[in-house]
């Protein structure tokens, strides 16, 4: 059996910046991936937003890494040319009774160390977006866009760069506790079985049945998976915006916002239908509720100009009751097996997150070995 010091499963965003950390640490690192190319699962499936981090709940997970991850990212793609845009977003109050709203997210988003947001009158707003119907509007100056596929072509090349090998169409099927770290059987074109001292377990929307198919790992503490499904239209004309719009967040979600691509392009979504089976078909009977709330905040969005585009899929770890979650990274401290990493819950925002991600789990591996 061939030993290796790491193993990360799955080459999503979140794999390929783990593996990129270690490999550069000096650590020799193998990516099993069980599909025949990189990123193609939920990390191809997403707004490509990079999220100022104003949401999340303070003191969580996902606040830190998200602020982390923000300033990392847009440091990484301008150093590297990876494209781009520091579009800026808008979050728009429609609704007189919604402007006392803005304030308080602004206050959340302070908590959370996203010091930059500005509260603009209608007259403000429609300085910077004529068309936008709006009370009020929050500027965050710090969001934006990325080439997602450029940055992971980046991220998988500087792991090989730095020694990581990628095994393509290599999925972990199971695997076992040893007294020295971790026996693995893995499937595919060209089984093979390996053993490693450190396991990361990023296999995202799978990454609860990998935990729950390696020995040893104690199963009260793998949490239950859930699926939310969301949902993107396109639009067929040019919308006439710059920056991202969202109107105030609603229960349960963010509410129809549009976020636009490096060329322009504005999508629209993603929803919120919690499923238990994943399917990526987007009924475009679910436009009929898209019309009108853009419309509260673009109203000359013309008749028939959303087209079903695509979806993804969050590997939610809570059920729709609870409406928040946060990332859950379980080290050694956490489940007591040494060597093990694993993450769960790494839905939006872990393209954002990747880089403080990968930093957050090689703190982890480094006190595991210490
Ligand atoms: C609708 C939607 C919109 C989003 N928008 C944003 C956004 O705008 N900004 C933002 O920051 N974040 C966003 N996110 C979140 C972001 O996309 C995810 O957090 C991120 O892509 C997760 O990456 P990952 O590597 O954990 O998972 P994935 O990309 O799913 O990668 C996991 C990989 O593991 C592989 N795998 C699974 N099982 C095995 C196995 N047994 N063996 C080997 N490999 C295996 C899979 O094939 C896959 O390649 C969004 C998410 C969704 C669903």
């Amino acid at each position: 059996m061939d030993r290796v010091e790491c193993v990360v499963i799955g080459a999503g965003v979140v794999g390929l910046a783990i593996a990129r950390q270690l490999a550069q640490a000096g650590r020799e690192v193998i990516v099993l991936e069980a599909l025949d190319a990189i990123g193609t699962v939920t990390s191809s499936r997403n707004s490509e937003v990079i999220h100022a981090g104003i949401y999340y709940p303070a003191g969580s997970l996902m606040a830190r890494l998200c602020v982390q991850g923000r300033q990392a990212m847009y440091a990484y793609c301008r150093e590297r040319g990876i494209a781009h845009r520091n579009s800026g977003k808008l979050i728009v109050a429609t609704r007189p009774e919604e402007i006392a709203r803005l304030q308080s997210i602004k206050a959340h988003a302070e908590a959370n160390g996203v010091d930059d947001l500005e509260i603009l009158s209608r007259a403000e707003a429609n300085a910077l977006e004529a068309e936008l119907a709006c009370e009020a509007a929050l500027l965050s100056p710090s969001t934006g866009i990325v080439d997602s596929h450029g940055y992971m072509l980046s991220l998988r090349g500087e792991a090989e760069a730095a020694g990581a090998a990628f095994a393509l169409l290599a999925p972990l099927r199971h695997g076992r506790v040893t007294a020295d770290g971790f026996e693995l059987d893995v499937g595919g074109e060209a089984p093979m079985r390996l053993a490693c001292a450190t396991l990361i377990n990023a296999a995202g929307l799978s990454a609860t049945t990998i935990a729950r198919s390696l020995e040893g790992m104690p199963l009260d503490l793998i949490p239950p998976a859930y699926l939310a499904k969301g949902c993107y239209f396109s639009c067929s004309t040019r919308a006439p915006f710059s920056h991202l719009i969202y109107p105030v967040p609603e229960p349960g979600g963010l509410g129809v916002h549009l976020t636009l691509d490096l060329a322009g392009q504005a999508r629209f979504g993603p929803d919120v239908e919690w499923v238990d089976r994943i399917d990526y078909t987007v009924d475009p009977a679910r436009g009929n509720k898209f019309y009108p709330a853009i419309r509260r905040y673009w109203p000359a969005l013309p008749d028939g100009a959303l087209l079903p585009s695509y979806s993804g899929m969050r590997p939610k770890i809570v059920p729709p009751a609870v409406a928040v979650q946060d990332f859950m990274i379980q080290g050694p401290s956490a489940h007591g097996v040494r060597g093990l990493v694993n993450l769960f819950g790494i839905e939006s925002p872990g393209l954002t997150s990747s880089l403080a991600i990968a930093n957050h789990v090689e703190e982890i591996v480094k006190a595991d070995a210490a």
